[in-house]
């Protein structure tokens, strides 16, 4: 395990899943940002409730760190029902998932993390569940099988997944409800920073938030874990508030740059560009080349530096955009196509020059 790497989901630890608990907001006016989401929720919400009836399939999208776990919970909450936790990789067989649902109370979620992960018989003991609310269970094998038919209360299955497209359709297509997290604005975290640090007794000043926030890579996840980290700086190198300064200074250690990408992801640009002159190479290589898993890439650290328009993916692979380029303080290859820039070719797709290419 590195030291110093970004205080994101990739490190978090038991410690961590406590503290983020703590800082949970529980009801859908105390989650911060996500507007349209949380209209929608609430139109839904309100709509199940009048007409007495369980809350359709709910799936929340989007990279690790953004609030599905905890829009999970928010919804049980506001529904006044019990939640069940589990994830993908946790249900092996679908007598696990059998004996989950069979414990269920009427109208309670069940919540499966990671469910794109699910297994795939597993998956399909789940599509009568959720839409006739029976589980068929086989007895014995070959010519004698039988199928025996078990009721199950109505539920709520509320899944999260950082892909939604690996989730095969029929299975998609059973959720009354499809929403994407997105990355949170500079200003929403601030808000979540200093809501934070009022439940944690951190002191913090409208500064050191401001910096706390600009660092957070759009995360909810990670304003709250750095500024558990700054506190711990504030408290040993400072006089306990977390101020601007302090904030650089400990970010500057943690080797979190001023705009927020962490060592991991400057990590993936540099390799793109010292390696593989910023692309196209794909994301086996660049795994291979990073030893960051494949998973790792494409689940965190690509979708933000995609959001910040310094990478973007074609069919070719990632490469690096103007954007990247600039970022790192290169200058952009004559000819380089970048986003939404790259010149089509005949087939229609984009054009894709090396910069050894570019400039031959
Ligand atoms: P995910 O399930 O998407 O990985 P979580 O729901 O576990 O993310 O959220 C991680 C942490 O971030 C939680 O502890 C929660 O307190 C905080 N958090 C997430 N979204 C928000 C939000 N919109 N407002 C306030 N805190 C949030």
């Amino acid at each position: 395990m590195k030291g110093m790497r970004h205080p994101d989901e990739r490190a978090a630890d038991e410690q961590e899943v406590r503290a983020d608990a703590d800082l949970r907001p529980e009801l859908l006016n105390e989650f911060v940002g996500q507007e349209r989401l949380k209209e929608h929720l609430r139109i839904t919400i309100e709509a199940a409730r009048a007409r007495g009836e369980t809350l359709d399939h709910v799936l929340f999208y989007g990279p690790p760190g953004l609030g599905k776990t905890t829009l999970a919970h928010i919804l049980a909450r506001e529904l006044g029902v019990g939640i069940r936790l589990t994830s993908g990789p946790a249900l092996q067989r679908a007598g696990d998932l059998a004996a989950l649902l069979t414990s269920l109370a009427p109208g309670d979620v069940l919540f499966i993390d990671e469910i794109h992960r699910l297994d795939r018989n597993v998956a399909e003991t789940l599509y009568p569940a959720m839409e006739d609310h029976a589980l068929d269970i086989v007895l014995g094998k070959g010519p004698t099988a039988n199928t025996l038919r078990i009721d199950l209360p109505a539920f709520t299955l509320v899944g999260a997944t950082t892909r939604q497209g690996a989730l095969p359709a029929p299975f998609r297509d059973r959720f009354g409800l499809i929403e994407r997290l997105e990355y949170y604005t500079e200003q929403e975290l601030h808000t979540i920073v200093v809501r934070s640090a009022r439940i944690l007794g951190a002191r913090l000043d409208p500064e050191g938030a401001a910096e706390v926030a600009r660092r957070s890579r759009g995360t909810a996840r990670v304003a709250n874990r750095l500024l558990r980290r700054l506190r711990d700086f504030a408290e040993v190198r400072a006089d306990a508030v977390v101020t601007e300064e302090v904030a650089r200074q400990a970010c500057d250690l943690l080797q979190i740059d001023p705009t927020g990408l962490d060592a991991d992801d400057l990590r993936i640009l540099h390799l793109m560009l010292d390696h593989y002159g910023g692309g196209p190479v794909g994301l086996s290589t660049l795994a291979a080349a990073s030893s960051e898993s494949e998973d790792t890439i494409a689940d965190v650290i690509e979708p933000y530096l995609l959001q910040r328009g310094l990478l973007q993916r074609t069919p070719r692979g990632r490469m690096l955009t103007h954007s990247g380029f600039t970022y790192l303080g290169v200058p952009v290859p004559p000819g380089w196509s970048g986003a939404g820039e790259g010149r089509q070719t005949e087939s229609g797709e984009v054009g894709l020059l090396r910069p050894h290419e570019a400039h031959a």
